[in-house]
């Protein structure tokens, strides 16, 4: 899930619920009466609008990726713990074999007791000093587990945009920074209640030990991607974002034509990406919350394959991709923040 703790549209009134949260967040967070957590961003924001983009232009082949989605969501429902979770696990596994992959293995202390969790991360090494993190939650809603919810937007959609990423990637040198494709467990939380010290276990967890062990301040650009499958695609700014960030990936879909699926409107998001910018990385939160009339799909049964489309999978994949090959293209990217204590 994601919680949307308000939303801003631009051409709605203030008075109007908050259309993009999770419908069991929908009836308390209107647009003022929620707290909105935001994360402290880096006001020195280059401008976007000169950038010239780095390096030969990639495309994701988007009916394959679309292939993707419908294999994942086939294994069933994959909370942790389950089948379906294990055959994903060895279906990714399966399809980067020939990669650079590594493991951050853990045990989330979760609500419903311990949880052993694996986030996933590929990595494409390139010729500059630096990282560009692209991620993705894999698991389905433990609390979804006794009904037929496969989350073919809500997870599976945005780990075959990563594979099909991987797919244009792979064994082509990159001369800008490095791609680090990440597959992250444990993003929904536990209860039907939103809880984000009960939710985000797998971006926490990585995000702790990039701190750790230096590896944040390599980072120069979390890309998070979430349910932008959705066939009517509406991409909203986050404020919880590096504004700096989005104002990239804005003009990549520009430069694509894809502006109109873009930032009409403003939401706030608790996602995988919070805990990697209070670990000082620069993020975006690439979602669509707008999932089916007044959110509807989102969350439940119908959160199937027919509600997506390759057209789509192409506008999220390509913005991507073309955002990389922005920042490769940026003479000064800035540096990570300081890191903010944990809340
Ligand atoms: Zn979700």
């Amino acid at each position: 899930m994601i919680l949307c703790l308000r939303r801003s549209a631009i051409l709605l009134l203030a008075s109007l619920t908050c259309l993009g949260c999770s419908n069991d967040k929908a009836a308390s967070a209107s647009s003022s009466e929620v707290p909105a957590q935001s994360v402290t961003q880096p006001s020195a924001a280059p401008s976007a609008k000169s950038i010239e983009p780095a390096g030969p232009a990639l495309r994701i082949d988007a009916a394959r990726a679309m292939q993707y989605t419908k294999e994942i969501v086939a294994f069933g429902p994959r909370w942790d713990g389950s089948p379906g979770m294990q055959k994903v696990y060895g279906y990714l596994k399966g399809k980067l074999k020939s990669d650079q992959v590594e493991e951050d293995v853990f045990t989330a202390q979760t609500s419903i007791g311990p949880v052993p969790m694996r986030n996933i991360i590929v990595k494409f090494p390139g010729a500059k000093d630096g990282v560009i993190v692209v991620a993705s939650h894999y698991e389905t809603n433990y609390w979804l587990r006794n009904t037929n919810f496969v989350g073919a937007n809500d997870g599976a959609a945005t780990s075959a945009l990563l594979l099909a990423m991987a797919d244009q990637l792979r064994g082509k040198k990159l001369e800008g920074y490095s791609v680090w494709l990440v597959f992250l467990d444990g993003e929904e939380s536990m209860t039907r209640t939103w809880h984000t010290s009960d939710a985000l276990w797998g971006s926490r967890h990585l995000a702790q030990k990039w701190q750790d062990d230096g590896t944040s301040k390599k980072v120069k650009a979390f890309l998070l991607a979430d349910m932008i499958g959705d066939a009517d695609l509406d991409i909203y700014r986050d404020e919880n974002s590096t504004p700096w960030l989005e104002d990239v990936v804005l003009q990549a879909a520009t430069r694509l034509g894809y502006q109109s699926h873009f930032f009409a409107a403003t939401n706030t998001v608790e996602d995988d990406h919070i805990p990697f910018a209070r670990a000082g990385m620069p993020v975006a939160d690439i979602i669509d919350l707008d999932y089916g009339y007044n959110n509807s799909f989102h969350h439940t049964t119908q959160d199937t394959v027919d509600k997506l489309s390759v057209d789509s999978l192409k506008i999220s994949g390509d913005a991507i991709l073309e955002t990389i090959r922005l920042l490769n293209g940026m003479a000064n990217i800035p540096p990570p923040v300081q890191a903010q204590p944990a809340k």
